[in-house]
């Protein structure tokens, strides 16, 4: 007979950290094996019905505590993927008609969508869906787009997603491609096709170089660059922005400068600063 310690940290390790009493005694484990688990300090209480090993990540941990999983923002934040909320508390699914714990420093961001919560963090595809519901549809783009760049998401897993959305919203994923160089790159081409205007990136131009964005116009160009977040501007690349701005200008072609600020809190003014400079290179040509 292999020691009980091993069998039951092994259970608790294939299950990431957090396992319901209801899933340890159909593991065949008893509740006295249980409770002397919990005596010797291999594992501990969690809440009514929840344990945890000592090595189990804190926020799944929060949401076992919230009565929940771990969801949304904090599963894709996790999982690598671009996220465009700023990093805050912990997102935790509690089902249908599931029910909500109070427990200390409770900070946690609860969402209610039908099915039914178990332990742990949900799927990548099912944090995509409750993305959209919590933070709207530019977020899920530009989290979809992300995911799926970096290789998460299957053409299945991607028309998965695509059945479990709205009819409405279906398009979302219709419109997202599998190879967005950044986040800010998703959210851009997002906020311009809404103005049916579209998004060319990593694009050469001759005696300039290699420009992060443009918007073309009856074959007229438009630079955008963006600093901020992603793009942390050192002064060797400061004064190699200057040098393409200036090699673009003797084009003709005009850059215009934004923060990743403005685009996301400023949207209008900077929809606008774009339009008259479309304006100005369509009335150039
Ligand atoms: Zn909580
Ligand atoms: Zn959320």
């Amino acid at each position: 007979m292999r020691p009980l310690g091993m069998d039951i940290i092994s259970l608790f390790h294939a299950m990431g950290g957090i396992v319901a009493f209801s899933t340890l005694i159909a593991n065949g484990f008893t509740r006295t094996q249980i409770n002397r688990a919990v005596a010797t300090g291999q594992i501990f209480r969690v809440r009514r019905g929840v344990y945890a090993h000592p090595s189990a990540p804190s926020e799944a941990l929060t949401a076992a505590r919230h009565g929940g999983m771990l969801t949304c923002v904090s599963v894709l934040r996790a999982r690598g993927v671009w996220v465009l909320p700023e990093p805050g508390p912990p997102h935790v699914w509690l089902g249908g008609n599931g029910r909500e714990f109070h427990h200390p420093d409770c900070t946690c961001v609860t969402h209610w969508s039908p099915g039914r919560a178990r332990i742990g963090s949900v799927g990548l595809e099912t944090a995509l869906l409750h993305l959209r519901k919590c933070s709207g549809d530019l977020a899920f783009f530009a989290s979809f787009e992300s995911a799926w760049a970096k290789r998460l998401l299957s053409t299945s897993a991607r028309s998965r997603i695509r059945d479990r959305l709205p009819v409405s919203k279906r398009w979302l994923v219709d419109k997202a491609t599998g190879n967005a160089g950044s986040g800010l790159e998703s959210v851009l081409r997002f906020l311009l096709m809404q103005v049916g205007l579209s998004l060319e990136t990593q694009v050469n131009i001759n005696t300039v170089g290699r420009v992060d964005f443009i918007i073309r116009l009856r074959g007229k160009l438009l630079i955008l660059e963006v600093d901020g977040r992603e793009f942390h501007t050192s002064r060797g690349a400061f004064n190699e922005d200057r040098r393409r701005q200036a090699a673009a200008s003797n084009l003709g072609i005009e850059t215009l400068n934004f923060s990743y600020d403005q685009i996301l809190h400023q949207w209008p003014e900077v929809l606008a600063s774009i339009r008259a400079a479309m304006t100005r290179t369509a009335d150039a040509a």
